[in-house]
Parts: structure tokens; sequence; C-alpha cells
């Protein structure tokens, strides 16, 4: 161990030397110093560990000294050595730093024990020192290392939140390296992905070059690759045999980045200044992990977007079809809210103008081989172009669009065509026509006009086309519709004004279709029947065995109409009935159609003419042969013979003769009644004048039968507005009618009433009677009851015929009460002032012809 310095100061050299050499006894160093400044040119000279200073001094004194000495050295080891009588500067001292004092004259031990104390502390605080120096540079130390390792940390940090921070992977990869250039002491670094066996740079950042690609297949590259080891030293692929890929770097580093077993790249960070030390390396493998899963994640975000994009575009492709279908199908649902034919055509032609901008537009569809504007819109005059036709064959246009199935763009119609020269085509500058297809048959085509040059291009037809399609089909059904209607207009026509009874069976044999004229002749309303099976509603005849229905049904076949009798409402009718079976889509016919005309009148007409021809032909021979065999008798005789017997002859031929008259007249009068009607002569008459006169005229006829005649009538019986001829005619029939049918006599009696209102006739018998089933036909004409013909009771049938005819020219009505055996009434209403037709009634009662009122007026017209 050194000796220590002591440096020993004091004005009296006894003093010092005395001190010095004591001290050095001990072992010490002492440098012995006269005053002050002497002092302090050996203090910076050399070092000392401690100094016996004396306060009191020649010059500047100890205090002083002391306070430079301890800013030269804070630590010096003071001892202060002063006069008893100045224990006060001692004390002094000790404030200023001074370790301790000692009192002259003084002991020499007491020196040393106080040197030795005071040095030991300076030991002590130098030591002390020493180690809180050695301390804190520990703590620096490890507060760098500390530091270092935040920065790398918070370096690291950084890298992965820039990492994670974007997904656009040479966005990420470039921030990443810029970052990993911060951490670690390198001055350049690249990303490389694998391309099959090459290394592609993806990312770069730094100062140096790096290549922009790399053979993976062999050297460093490949076997990192191989073995996921990073590799970290200089050239190393020259320590491979390889060509070195940085022959500037002095330390690269190659880390190969993967997920799982498939590599993804290469991390290579290379500086041409450092050597990179493990912790960088270390570093850098961390760094690497990162990107790794950076890497996959731009990677599946790369996919995803892409997937995505896909999928936008997908959407985006399938909004805009969905949108097209929708307008599509909101275009269709307005066109076919209507059925009409022309209503939808002027719906498809507003709808178009959405689908393509148009000035003008038309429809046209194919008639005879023509194509017919039948709608049009954004022309001038529409009239003059709706109906107008153009050939299609030979039309190079029409055929282009028609027989081509295609659409065919004008880009400049007026020089393809001077027909677009003229109104009302004038304004067409480019033209686009698009065909009607329904299934595989054209019906016509839509055209579109545009007043500019070149307007049309393949977007329109793109877009037209299924608009048109769409309309194709739109105006097919319209018109199928049309059709259709029409169709089942005229059947339904036919059906209902068809004079003809038409029934439809089903299998079944259940009506479906009953028209009018088969109500008027059954008597059934359609909506009774309808639905019901034949059998409930008609007779036998109509559907049983053999019957023409039966037939059908059994052949297949038509059947022609044949007589047969169908059960209505009010019994049996005469029909003549065909049925047809009608043709459906199944094999086998499954309705079958009854058509029947009714000619139960002509076949009672025809029974009734029978009559007539045998009544008439009997009623004009009997007079006739009577007037004969009584003209022979007097033609016989002319001459000679009883006057009062040749009068009674020409009584009888008179009579005879009258009567045929009245027949002829009651045949034309009939005839005349019926061919036209007549005009009545409406006159102020009292019923009972004719009603006396009639009586008068029948007495004879009575009188031979025993029959009383019997007016009833009050004397002021008011006159009604009649025509007293056919009044005439009603009297006499009703009357000698009931004379006729009087064969055991009885009374026959005339009654007359009035009202305000009405005057009633009655004209009652005790005759033979009616019977029930006789008495709704014995006014039809030349209706003769059975049991009237049997007795061989004379007549026509046509007495009753001509008394309806009267009453209802009259405005009037007649009723008939009768009993078998007891007799008959009839009661005849007539109006007080009967409204007849006026002058617009029918014309026939106008023009119609007199009544013939008997033989007088008869030979008068004759003659
Ligand atoms: P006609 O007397 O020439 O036979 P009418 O038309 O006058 O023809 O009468 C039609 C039929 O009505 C008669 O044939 C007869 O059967 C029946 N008839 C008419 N009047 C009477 C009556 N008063 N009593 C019974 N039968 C009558």
């Amino acid at each position: 161990m050194r000796a220590e310095r002591i440096l020993v100061i004091d004005d009296e050299p006894t003093v010092t030397s005395l001190l010095s050499r004591y001290l050095e006894q001990e072992g010490f160093v002492c440098q012995s110093a006269s005053d002050a400044d002497e002092a302090l040119q050996y203090f910076r000279e050399d070092s000392f560990s401690a100094a016996l200073v004396d306060i009191r001094m020649q010059g500047k004194d100890g205090i002083t000294l002391l306070r430079e000495m301890k800013a030269l050295d804070p630590d010096l080891a003071t001892i202060m050595v002063t006069a008893v009588q100045d224990r006060e500067s001692a004390v002094r001292a000790m404030k200023l730093g001074a370790e301790d004092y000692i009192v002259k004259p003084f002991n020499l031990d007491e020196v040393l024990t106080s040197l030795r104390k005071a040095l030991e502390k300076r030991h002590l605080t130098l030591e002390n020192r020493a180690y809180h120096q050695e301390l804190e540079r520990l703590v620096a130390e490890r507060t760098r290392d500390l530091a270092r390792r935040n920065r790398e940390l918070s370096g690291l940090n950084a890298l992965g939140a820039t990492l994670s921070r974007s997904l656009d992977l040479s966005e990420v990869l470039s921030l990443g390296l810029d970052q990993l250039l911060q951490i670690i002491p390198a001055e350049m670094g690249g990303v490389y992905l694998w391309e099959g066996d090459e290394l592609r740079l993806q990312a770069h950042q730094g100062t140096g070059v790096l290549p922009s690609s790399l053979d993976g297949s062999k050297g460093v590259a490949a076997q990192a690759r191989l073995t996921h080891q990073p590799v970290l030293g200089a050239g190393l692929d020259r320590t491979l045999g390889q060509p070195s890929y940085l022959p500037a770097a002095i330390s690269e580093a190659w880390v190969p980045l993967h997920k799982g077993a498939e590599p993804l790249g290469m991390l290579i960070v290379a500086s041409n200044t450092h050597s990179l030390t493990e912790d960088d390396f270390r570093l850098l493998v961390t760094i690497g992990d990162q990107m790794s899963v950076a890497l996959d994640n731009a990677r599946l975000y790369g996919e995803m977007q892409r997937q995505a994009s896909e999928l936008r575009k997908a959407n985006i492709r399938f909004s805009r079809a969905n949108r097209r279908l929708r307008t599509l199908r909101e275009m269709g649902a307005s066109i076919t809210s209507t059925l009409s034919l022309d209503e939808r055509l002027e719906r498809i032609l507003h709808q178009l103008a959405h689908v393509v901008s148009y000035d003008s537009a038309t429809i046209q569809l194919l008639r005879d081989g023509y194509l017919e504007i039948v709608a049009g819109r954004g022309f001038s005059e529409p009239e003059a172009v709706i109906g107008l036709r153009f050939p299609v064959a030979g039309h190079h246009l029409n055929m282009a669009v028609i027989e081509g199935r295609k659409p065919v763009i004008l880009p400049n119609a007026q020089v393809a065509y001077p027909d677009f020269r003229e109104p009302p085509h004038g304004h067409i500058r480019s033209w686009l026509g698009v065909p009607l297809v329904v299934g595989h048959r054209v019906i016509g085509m839509v055209t579109v006009d545009s007043g500019e040059v070149g307007y049309f291009n393949e977007e329109h037809v793109q877009l037209i086309s299924p608009f048109v399609n769409q309309a194709a089909i739109a105006i097919e059904n319209a018109r199928l519709y049309q059709e259709t209607m029409a169709a089942q207009q005229r059947s339904d026509t036919i059906l209902s004004e068809a004079f003809t009874g038409i029934m439809v069976v089903d299998t079944n044999l259940r009506l479906r279709e009953f028209n009018p004229a088969a109500e008027t002749i059954t008597g059934y309303q359609a909506s009774e029947v309808l639905g019901h099976p034949l059998q409930q509603c008609f007779g036998e005849e109509l559907y049983g065995g053999g019957s023409p229905l039966h037939q059908a049904i059994a052949s297949g076949e038509q059947i022609l109409p044949t007589e047969t009798t169908i059960a209505g409402r009010r019994g049996r009718r005469d029909i003549l009935l065909g049925v047809t079976p009608l043709p459906t889509e199944r094999p086998a016919p499954t309705e079958y159609l009854l058509s029947f005309a009714d000619f139960t009148e002509l076949k009672e007409v025809e029974r009734l003419k029978t009559n007539l021809v045998a009544n008439v032909s009997h009623e004009l021979r009997s007079p006739l042969s009577s007037i004969r065999a009584y003209t022979e008798l007097l033609m016989e005789d002319l001459d000679e013979g009883d006057v009062e017997v040749r009068q009674h002859f020409l009584r009888v031929i008179d009579q005879e003769t009258q009567h045929l008259a009245d027949l002829i007249t009651d045949l034309l009068n009939v005839a005349r009644l019926e061919s036209g009607g007549f005009e009545p002569h409406m006159l102020d008459v009292s019923l009972r004048d004719v009603a006396e006169e009639t009586l008068a005229r029948c007495q004879v006829q009575a009188q031979q039968r025993g029959i009383e005649l019997l007016l009833e009538a009050p004397s002021d019986l008011p006159h009604v507005l009649a025509d007293p001829e056919m009044m005439g005619i009603l009297f006499k029939n009703l009357v000698s009618n009931s004379i006729k049918f009087s064969p055991q006599g009885g009374d026959v009696k005339v009654s007359l009433q009035a009202d305000e209102e009405w005057q009633t006739v009655e004209v009652t018998d005790e005759g033979i009677g009616i019977a029930p089933q006789d008495l709704p036909r014995i006014f039809q004409k030349f209706y003769r009851a059975d049991r009237t013909i049997e007795a061989g009771f004379e007549g026509t049938g046509l007495g009753l015929t001509l008394v309806k005819e009267v009453v209802e020219v009259h405005g009037g009505s007649i009723e008939v009460h009768s009993e078998l055996g007891k007799g008959t009434r009839f009661t005849i209403a007539l109006p007080m002032k009967p409204s007849l037709p006026g002058p617009d009634g029918p014309e026939m009662t106008k023009a119609g012809a007199q009544l013939l009122k008997g033989t007088d007026e008869e030979e008068a017209a004759h003659h």
C-alpha cells in the first residue's frame, strides 16, 4: 500500500520539521510548507491525503487556505493547528470542513490519533464514493440496456401495429421494413415472396440495392426455405459456393417467412457498415414471425377482397338484372292490366319510352303478308300512320326484321330508304326494328325512330329486346282474347237469337246450355233447368231408348232432325230434333247438342186444315146441294105447281145462299183479320140495339129448337165507342152458337151492364157445354171440339176466332165458363172508350182491309 502524503503547513519551521519527522516515523510522507501560497502550490502539483494547517500564519491565514484546498479536494482530511486563545477560529474551521483541531502546544500522539481518524474518515468517504460511482455506473448501464430493450420492444410493437394496421401487402411490408431499420442497425431490408422457385422483391427499404428477384432453388435461400431456419452471417451464398447476391454487405440475415410448413417468402436484412449481433438476429426472427403473420393475413385479406369484389360485382350484376326484371315485370303488369288490344298497344309504346328514349315508335302486326301499323306514338299526325301497310316480301328492311327474326339498326335511315324522306316518316334519321316473336312465330315488329343520325346502338338492342319479347306475348294474348271473345259473342248471339231451340247436355245428360228459343218452346226458364239432368225436365221421348239423343250417344254420329215430342211445362210439343256430338279434345265426345224446332202449331194447323177442308167442303156442299136440288125442282116445274111450294123452294134457296154467303164472309173476315188487321170505324153504339137486332135475326132459328131468347139490359144503358158492324158479328156468332149448341131447348140470354169504364156482355145458354180440355182451344182458328163434330153440329170453327179478334181490336177481354151438359157463359168486357192504336200504331191497322159485313156488301163488292 502506498504511503499517504501529508502536507504540513506552519510558518514556524520548527513545528513543521517536528511534525514531519514524527509523522514520517509513523510511515507517512510529508511535505512541509511555510505559508499558504507554498502549500497551495504543492497541493496543486501533487496529491495529498491530509493536511495539517496552522490557523495563524503570516500572509494568508489557515482558514482561507482550508477553504481553497477544500475547493480543490473536498475529501482532503484537514486538521487545524491553533493556539489556546484562538479556539474560536478552530471551531469556524471545523464548520468549513476541517476534520479536527489541535491546540498548541500539542502532544504528538494526539496529532497522530487525530490524523489517523481524519484519514480513516477520508478513506471511508473515498471508498464510499467509489462504491457509489460504481453503483451509478451499473445503474446507468442497466438503464441503457433496458432502454434499448424497451426501444426494441416498442419498435417491434410498432412494427406489429404497422403490419396489422393495413392489409395492403406492399404498404404493410414497406412500413414494416422502415420500422425494422429503426430497430436493427442495418441499411437495407427487403421482403421477397416465393413465386415457384423464384423469390420476387415485394417491398424494399433503406439505402442499399437489393436484387428484384433471386433464384430460390439454390444457395442460402433454398436452405432457409427447406429448414425454416433463419441464417445470419456475411457472404452467406459465397460460403455455400454460390455467387453472393449481396457482395457489399459485411453482415446479412436471411429470415424465411412461412405459415406452418408452407413457405411464403424471405426477409433479407443487410448492413454494409455494421455486423449484426445475435440480439439483432433474435429480433429479426421475431420480426420475421410477425411479418409471416402479416403476410398470411394480407394474403387472406387479398383473397377475401377478391371474393368480396367478385361478390360485389356479381351482386351489382344481379341487382342490375333484378332491377331490369322488376321494371320489365312492372311494365308487363301495367300492359296486361287491360285486355283490350288497342289499350295494350298504347301502353306498350308508352312503357317502351322508359326502356329506350325515342322520338317516334310504332307497332306493326303481320296481316295477310303485310305489316300494318296498328299503333304509333310520337308522330305529328298519328292518323296518317295508323293503318299504313307495307309489304314484307320484296321489302328488304321488313324482310330483314321479319324473316331474319332479328333486330335491325339503320344508322342513317334516309340514305338507306327513300321512304324515310317522306311524311309521316320524314322526321326519322335513325331507325331500329325489333321482331315481335311468339314461340316460333313472328307476329310483327316494334320500331323506334330517332331524329338523330346514328342514334341507336347495340346497347339499345340489348335493352329493348326483352321488353319487345314480353310485349309480343301481351299482344298475342290480347289478340287471342279478342278473337275468343268475338267467337264467344258470335256463338252467344247465334244461340240466343236462333229460332231453333238449342240444348247442350253432357254425358250425364245434365243441361249445359239452354237458349231463349228452347225456353219459349218448353216453357221452362234456363235458370230452372241448367245443371239438371234431362230426365228431370223433359219426357222420355227426348232421352229414352230409340230417341235421337240415345242414338247419337250410341253411335257417336250426328242424328239428322227427326220428329219427336218434348214434354214442356204446358204439355207436349211436337218437335223436329237433331242431335250432334260436340267435338272436344278428348277422343270420345262429352257433350251433345240438341237442336229442335217446335212445329206443334204447324201440326195443329195441318190438322185443322184437314178439318177445314172437310168442314168447309161439307159446309159448302150441303147448302149448295140443297140449292141445287131446289133449283132443279123449280126448273122441272117452271111453269106448274103451287106458288106456295115454289116460294118455299125459293126461300130455302135464299136461306142456303145466305148461309153460304155467311160462311164465305166468315172465312174471308178471318183471313183478312189475320192477314193484317183492319181499321175499325168507331162510333157511339148502343149495344142494346145491336143485341136486339141480333136476337130478332136469330128468332126463327131459335124457335125451331124451342129456345127462348132473352135480353137483359137497363133502358138507360150508355152507348159505347165501338165499330157497329163488328159488334154485329160478335153478337151474331155468340148467340147463334148458343142456339146451335142447345139441342134440348132452354134459354139463351144476353145481358148487358155498364159501369164508368166497362160495358159487360154476357151470353148464357143451357146447352151441351164445353169440356175443360177444349176450353183453351175454342178460340183457335178452325177449332171445333171433338164432341161437337161427333154429334154432327155444323160449323167452321171460325166464329169464336172472329169474336176474339173483334174483342181484342176493341181493347176488351173475353172469358168463358162452361159445364158439360149444363151450359155455357161467355163474358165480354169492352172499354167504354177504347184507346185505339193512334197514328203511331202499326202500319197494318191503318192500311188494313175492311171487314166484310155481310152478303149485301159482298155482293156489291162483287158486282
Ligand atoms: P163453330 O161454331 O163453327 O164450330 P166456333 O168457333 O164458333 O165454331 O166454335 C168453336 C167450337 O166451340 C165449337 O165447335 C164448339 O165445340 C164450341 N162452342 C162454341 N160455343 C159453344 C157453346 N155455346 N156451347 C157449347 N160449345 C160451344
